[in-house]
């Protein structure tokens, strides 16, 4: 990235993909000049975020094999070990012991850990980490497989008690924080825990709900409110911090 592109916000977590128009969605990140990581849930997709994230400066395509997916596209696992050496992003992969996917738990787990140990091997991807309801069994595959020592996790509605927001931050994990999850006791939490030096805006668009589930990609106005307010400091700053933060992590 050259000086002339520095971004003026950052989505660290959206499926530009999956919004009713990808095309609009990527122009709209362009336009707006936010740095955006799009990512995707199943490996077929990521060719065609790829080649309309290279007409851009801003948007990065992401690598992804969603846990709420594994069980119809663990066939998919091939494709994804054939891309992975190509991309430096990785995500959306995790996983998720919601009650709607707990049926598949054991097979995320296969499939994430070997994910991970890929990536451990091939070295130097900034992966972004699905984590509901999971936060130790994903710290743990992060553990096992020394995620930490040559990529960086970058954990994803990520909910967990204090010891294990620690534990997370000890292995060198990053957090991507939404306006939905600040309006949580959970979220609360994380931030009180950890330096806002780990903390990245997402919008996980198209997919936060309720009052929060009209936002855009690129739309982190009021996570920035949220996120300077926890920490007492004005939202410029939080906001130049978040970019430079972000810009350390996806410039290629
Ligand atoms: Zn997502």
């Amino acid at each position: 990235m050259s000086n002339m592109d520095v971004p003026n916000s950052v989505d660290f977590h959206c499926h530009l993909d999956l919004c009713q128009d990808m095309r609009a969605a990527y122009a709209r990140c362009e336009s707006a000049r936010c740095l955006t990581l799009a990512v995707t849930t199943t490996p077929k997709a990521f060719a065609r975020n790829e080649s309309m994230a290279r007409d851009g400066r801003f948007v990065r395509a992401a690598l992804g094999i969603h846990p709420q997916l594994v069980a119809q596209r663990a066939s998919e696992l091939s494709l994804f070990e054939e891309l992975a050496p190509s991309t430096r992003f990785i995500g959306e992969v995790g996983l998720d012991a919601g009650r709607r996917f707990y049926s598949s738990f054991e097979r995320q787990k296969l499939v994430f850990e070997r994910v991970m140990a890929l990536c451990a091997r091939l070295g130097d991807k900034v992966i972004s980490i699905h984590s509901v309801r999971t936060a130790k069994q994903v710290l743990d595959v992060v553990e096992q497989v020394g995620i930490h020592r040559s990529c960086v996790p970058v954990l994803h509605w990520f909910s967990a008690s204090r010891p294990e927001i620690r534990r997370a931050l000890d292995l060198g994990c990053y957090f991507s924080v939404n306006e939905q999850m600040m309006t949580a006791p959970t979220g609360q939490k994380l931030l009180e825990t950890i330096p806002l030096s780990r903390v990245l805006t997402e919008t996980d668009a198209p997919f936060q709900s309720g009052e929060f589930g009209g936002k855009f990609p690129g739309d982190v106005s009021g996570a920035i409110q949220l996120i300077a307010r926890a920490y007492g400091m004005d939202q410029s700053a939080t906001a130049a911090r978040i970019r430079r933060t972000a810009m350390e992590l996806l410039t290629v």
